[in-house]
């Protein structure tokens, strides 16, 4: 697996955005989005300095996703692994950088359509969104 540039795959995730009514700008790729909240948004309060995505109400009330962009290969790996420690069996299905990338930017939008701020519930979503099923054993 290589580091994956968010960036790169800017179409894909126009995709997803549009096909839930968001408007193109919503993500913002950044190379740290602790420092992205401090410096464009202060009233956001990010403790994690190596936060790979998050999805922030804006003080204007737009929505927003950040991307930490980009993301070291072996940062995705690991993700994939809490994945899988979490008991998503479907991670087994995270199997490229861009299929890992797409799972993280729907379980962005997931928690805004869920309206939800669990991390379960924006993952279970974003796995029915791709169409992965839940493996049967
Ligand atoms: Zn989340």
């Amino acid at each position: 697996m290589q580091d994956l540039v968010c960036s790169e795959h800017a179409e894909m995730v126009q995709k997803h955005l549009a096909a839930h009514g968001l408007p193109t700008d919503t993500v913002c790729y950044t190379d740290n989005i602790q420092s992205w909240c401090a410096q464009n948004e202060p009233e956001i309060r990010e403790d994690n300095p190596w936060r790979l995505a998050k999805a922030v109400y804006r003080s204007d009330g737009r929505r927003a996703i950040l991307l930490l962009d980009p993301i070291p290969a072996q940062v995705v790996q690991s993700q994939v692994y809490q994945l899988k420690l979490a008991g998503w069996g479907q991670a087994e299905q995270l199997t490229t950088e861009v299929r890992f990338l797409e799972h993280l930017v729907l379980h962005e939008i997931g928690h805004f359509v869920t309206d939800s701020a669990s991390d379960r519930d924006a993952d279970k979503w974003a796995f029915e969104e791709m169409g992965i099923a839940e493996p049967s054993d």
